[in-house]
């Protein structure tokens, strides 16, 4: 029987690690399919307290999960297939095995958005991509034009990005203003290379017969007017939509979608407590996800400590 089994690897998950790690609980952390979540698919972090000159995502992540181990979190390769909570112990199936545990800390994070058209998901990794960190730099990429879709503090940084392979990066926004961050709005315009398309939407991505994106249709939706545009990749950076899926309805969820928590970590499941992202529609930050890791983990320890015996 597991003390508390750790449910994702990223900020969220591996602050709570280093916490209950340290309270001597020996927390099983499964890293599900993206080991370290997504600051592992950035590049600098620049606002994570403690890092004058930034720090970049995948060694931020490297950190954490050492300083876990060191105080005793067991790191596994394990992907939830599925969970009862109807009753305690809580039972986990991690790759087809079950795993009984006393509390459980669910950090799974978000998953990019997806714009929803046929063509987008036809022509995924031949040059439809979500992450500019990871595929940015790819030949096929390499002095050409480049779209990049959204508006917030994601599509500004994957723009910024990408100027450093692209010909010009034309960043396609619904609205007529960015929801992004006033210093990544000033650092993305200033650069000659960006182009921003106002009040506009992609409708196709080009070409599926030729198996490879060789532009855009986009909509202008306050004129209504219609225009191709050329380019060699879609980067799409339209947000993220928390992972959920896996707990099927045993979790309540807010109407968005996030997971609806009881105050504090708790969910509506007692020892079943949420951090991270997959937990958070507002901040959705990385020291966010940090701090709530932390506060997952203290409450888990209390209720091992005062309400195990009711279970
Ligand atoms: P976000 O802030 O939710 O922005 C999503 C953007 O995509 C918005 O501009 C939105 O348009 C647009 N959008 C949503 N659905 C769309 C659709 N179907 N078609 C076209 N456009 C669509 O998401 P994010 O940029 O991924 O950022 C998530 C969080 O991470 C934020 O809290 C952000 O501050 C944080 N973040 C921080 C940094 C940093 O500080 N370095 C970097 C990356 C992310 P509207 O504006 O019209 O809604």
């Amino acid at each position: 029987m597991e003390q508390v089994v750790i449910i994702g690897t990223g900020c969220a998950g591996l602050t709570a690690a280093i916490y209950t790690a340290r309270a001597n609980l020996a927390p099983l952390v499964l890293t599900g399919t993206q080991p370290g979540g997504l600051l592992t698919t950035t590049s600098i972090v620049e606002n994570f307290p403690g890092f004058p000159e930034g720090i970049d995502g995948f060694e931020l992540m490297q950190n954490l999960q050492k300083q876990a181990q060191r105080f005793g979190a067991r790191i596994s390769f394990g992907n939830l297939d599925s969970v009862d909570f109807s009753g305690h112990p809580l039972k986990l199936v991690v790759d087809g095995d079950p795993i009984l545990t006393k509390t459980v800390i669910v950090a799974t994070g978000s998953s990019p958005r997806r714009l929803g058209l046929d063509s987008e998901a036809l022509l995924e990794k031949v040059g439809v991509t979500y992450c500019a960190t990871c595929d940015g730099a790819l030949p096929q990429f390499r002095n050409q034009p480049l779209v990049v879709v959204g508006g917030g503090d994601s599509a500004l940084e994957e723009a910024t990005y990408l100027t450093r392979f692209a010909s010009e990066v034309y960043l396609v926004h619904r609205r007529d203003s960015f929801r992004a961050s006033v210093i990544m709005q000033e650092r993305a315009l200033k650069n000659p290379k960006i182009k921003p398309i106002w009040n506009s939407v992609v409708t196709e991505v080009l070409d599926v017969a030729q198996k490879k994106v060789t532009g855009v249709k986009l909509k202008n939706i306050t004129t209504g007017e219609t225009s191709t545009l050329a380019c060699a990749g879609v980067f799409v950076a339209v947000g993220h939509v928390p992972n959920t899926a896996v707990f099927g309805g045993a979790l309540e969820v807010e109407p968005n979608g996030y997971l609806k928590l009881q105050g504090g970590t708790r969910t509506n499941i007692p020892g079943v407590f949420a951090a991270g992202d997959v937990a958070d529609s507002v901040y959705r930050q990385a020291i966010t996800a940090a701090g709530t890791g932390c506060a997952a983990a203290i409450e888990a320890e209390r209720f091992l400590g005062e309400e195990t015996e009711n279970y």
